[in-house]
């Protein structure tokens, strides 16, 4: 469903960093009202632009934010009416709902379905009572609405529902209806949806009288200046012709023509079942014939790859003919917020193709015999003044650039040939060599997603069809859409089991989305779904009771193994989880699957599988330097561990419960594994961690999206040089900065022996008293400052 929020004249929210976050929020107001004292009537708006604020990635959703110099409205927030329906997506609406309340808004119209009002009062469940700010809502039975920019009309549309998914095999079908029905159930709870319907919106802007030429007025001798220019100029603005000083002048001898104000569509065709109400609607039909009042001259569809393959629609886009320009938001966009990540992403494909693959996308886009444009984040089209795309604001993703950037890097390239050279001298891969299990990083950094590093999950690949997830933070599903594109359907579905190692929010929030995403995934395919399986502390079904209680359904889509049953020795407690664990391991092949708990927070786990052909590869998730750890990783052909400090901050990594570099790859050294992973870096390393002295031909640090398997591991180790000439400069930053710390704690260190020369009584808590300081600076750097939650 559709809903537009309408914001009378005021910064959108988040959306206000789209256009420049005015400093008094409410200026726009004030300006307008003063306009309107001075002048009878509203004029026109003279500046209007349609904004994307999310393109309809999987992972965003859609939102249109669209300017004038009047007012200021919000498309498509309820992205939880419409697909997905996880919590994230609530607290973000609620979230926006509650920043524009903070910028003193006094006024905000909601447009839209009818569930909008119920919506409303659900927002207020997770958010609290909205006081302070008026929420006006507009059901789509009002026929239009006006305001000093443009009249609304909204277009109720009317889908089948359910019928023509355009499902293969009778399983999917049944699977997809199933789905249908407990969203309906949800709707019901949260906002009473009418699932059977969108509405779409027609905007049409107001008109604007020509401008006034007073150099061309005074050519012709205008008394220009003076008291009697006011009625002329007001007169030749409405179009009439004056007489002055017994000659005629006509409007468009002194005025520049007027704008009759052009017209934008937002439609939403969220599946098949609305291709004919949306093709077949009769006011959609008078303004392609012409016969409405206006010119479209944009139609912004947010409508799936899948409906605009559909020949009824792609005829029904044509229609509007070559005058109208059309805006696609969906699944195939491009987005700004993964831009970062595709330039790291494509510098280190130059380093090695394989291990670090290109990020893709979407592809199998639908064409047509009209121009279309694919939305990207903050892409504008300008209806006014001068009807035109705007793309100085879009960040263009510009791999050629990313590569040459990193090719003048200083030695970059002869550390990339030196490398390559090393790789062909040394031991050849056999072709013969399994190319499973494949470890596939998806998030590496802790605490918070950031756009380099997204928070935990790595994905193991045990086979071409069988896959395990190591924990789940938010983002993880974004991660696998960017790595995997097309294929993110086929691997979501090999994913049987997902471990999650404990309940910080870096770790598991990302489980809700995996879950729906999954189930989506086995109706698109046509396949039968199966239950996840979950490993994890049991403190998670809290949690997820939450979410099943409150928003949807979703525990009829887990069995819960608690993690504390895999533990060596222990009794597993309920013959459910018991009936669990074999069919788990065959299922993987493994022969073994083993936790123990580790030294983090309470209900910390790491995991061990062993596969039954002799490998085995064990997962620290959060902890310190963990002996149990040490014993249940023995032998391990490779350790994942987590080293989220650098040396030299041991007692910050104690007082959080974490490892440094050295001690992760000590623990691994213990355990004897064969090869050492690092993850879990704190954001301050945002590109890359410190080295330390340790690091050893068995040592590898992870990237995000970064995929690897056994036979990789005489190549990682040989990435390092290139790695550390790609980031030299941040390499230098973090040197220069643990330097500046050693020197403080050196000199530190001097004024108390000196100050022992004194008294020693002192001298010892002085330097107490400096480490204390020292510890203090240290939690102060870098994105760290703000994370006060627990990782
Ligand atoms: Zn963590
Ligand atoms: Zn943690």
């Amino acid at each position: 469903a559709r809903a537009l929020l309408r914001i009378p004249a005021s910064s959108a929210g988040r959306g206000g960093s789209l256009a420049q976050p005015p400093k008094d929020p409410l200026r726009h107001l004030r300006a307008r009202e003063k306009r309107w004292s001075s002048e009878l009537g509203a004029p026109g708006p003279s500046i209007v632009y349609v904004q994307v604020v999310a393109a309809g990635n999987r992972d965003s959703g859609a939102a249109l934010y669209v300017f004038s110099d009047y007012n200021r409205y919000l498309f498509n927030l309820s992205l939880l009416l419409h697909f997905s329906y996880s919590i994230i997506q609530t607290f973000l609406f609620s979230g926006m709902i509650l920043t524009l309340k903070e910028t003193g808004l006094p006024k905000c119209v909601l447009s839209g379905p009818p569930q909008l009002r119920n919506y409303l009062e659900a927002i207020k469940v997770f958010s609290g009572p909205l006081k302070g700010i008026d929420l006006v809502v507009r059901p789509h039975t009002e026929p239009e609405y006006k305001d000093e920019t443009m009249t609304v009309y909204q277009v109720p549309l009317v889908g089948e529902y359910g019928l023509r998914i355009g499902m293969v095999g009778s399983k999917g079908y049944l699977e997809l209806q199933l789905e249908k029905e407990e969203q309906g159930y949800l709707l019901q709870r949260v906002g009473s949806r009418d699932p059977t319907l969108v509405v779409a919106f027609i905007c049409k802007l107001h008109p604007k009288k020509g401008n006034f030429l007073v150099a061309k007025a005074k050519e012709l001798g205008l008394p220009v200046g003076t008291a009697a220019i006011g009625p002329i100029i007001a007169a030749l603005k409405d179009g009439k012709s004056v007489t002055f000083e017994g000659r005629e002048i006509l409007p468009e001898e002194v005025c520049t023509p007027p704008d009759p104000g052009p017209v934008f569509i937002v439609v939403e065709c969220p599946h098949e079942g609305f291709v004919d109400a949306v093709c077949e609607n009769d006011t959609f039909r008078r303004y392609q014939e012409g016969k409405a009042e206006g010119h479209v001259a944009l139609v912004i569809h947010i409508t799936p790859e899948s409906v605009l393959r559909d020949s009824r629609y792609k005829q029904w886009l044509e229609r509007f003919g070559p005058t109208t320009e059309h805006l696609i938001l969906n699944e195939n966009a491009n987005t700004v917020h993964c831009l970062r990540s595709h330039k790291i992403q494509t510098q280190l494909n130059l380093i090695h193709s394989e291990i670090f693959p290109l990020l893709t996308s979407y592809q199998k886009e639908a064409t047509f015999s009209v121009p279309v444009v694919r939305g990207e984040c903050l892409l504008r089209y300008q209806l006014r003044p001068k009807p035109q795309w705007q793309r100085d604001v879009v960040a263009v993703c510009n791999s050629s650039e990313f590569v040459a950037e990193a090719l003048k890097l200083p030695g970059f390239q002869d550390r990339v040939k030196e490398c390559r050279e090393s790789l062909q001298a040394g031991p050849v891969r056999s072709g013969e060599e399994s190319n499973y299990p494949e470890i596939v990083f998806l998030g590496t950094g802790s605490a918070i997603p950031m756009k380099i590093r997204n928070v935990s999950s790595t994905l193991i690949n045990s086979s071409s069809t069988q896959a395990l997830l190591l924990d789940c933070g938010e983002g993880t599903f974004g991660q696998l859409c960017r790595h995997y594109g097309d294929q993110v359907d086929k691997i979501l579905c090999n994913i049987a089991a997902v471990f999650v190692s404990h309940i910080h929010a870096d770790h598991h929030t990302g489980l809700l989305n995996i879950l729906l995403e999954r189930q989506r995934a086995f109706a698109s395919l046509g396949q039968p779904s199966s239950p996840l399986l979950l490993i994890a502390p049991t403190q998670i079904m809290s949690w997820l009771h939450q979410y099943h209680d409150n928003c949807q359904e979703i525990l009829g889509h887990i069995n819960m193994i608690p993690a504390r049953f895999l533990v060596e020795g222990a009794k597993v407690n309920g013959p459910k989880a018991e009936a669990l664990i074999s069919p788990m391991l065959e299922k993987y092949d493994f022969a073994e699957f083993q936790t123990c708990e580790v030294r983090h927070c309470k209900n910390a786990f790491a995991c061990s599988m062993e596969h039954t052909s002799g490998w085995k590869i064990v997962y620290s998730g959060d902890t310190m330097p963990c002996e149990a750890l040490v014993r249940m990783g023995k032998d391990a052909t490779l350790l994942i561990h987590e080293a989220t400090l650098e040396d030299g901050l041991e007692e910050e990594a104690v007082e959080k419960t974490h490892s440094t570099t050295s001690q992760a790859i000590g623990v691994g050294m213990k355990m004897n594994a064969e090869f050492i992973m690092l993850n879990h870096f704190s954001q301050r390393y945002a590109k890359i961690p410190l080295f330390s002295a340790d690091f050893s031909d068995k040592v590898g640090i992870a990237f995000d999206h970064m995929r690897v398997c056994f036979g990789d591991f005489v190549t990682i180790p040989k990435l390092i040089q290139p790695l550390k000439a790609l980031f030299a400069d941040e390499i230098v930053e973090m040197e220069e900065r643990k330097e500046k710390r050693e020197l403080r704690l050196l000199r530190e260190a001097i004024v108390a022996s000196e100050k022992l020369m004194d008294s020693e009584n002192k001298a010892s808590k002085s330097i107490a008293a400096s480490k204390k300081r020292e510890h203090a600076e240290n939690h102060q750097e870098g994105p760290s400052k703000k994370l006060k939650t627990a990782n």
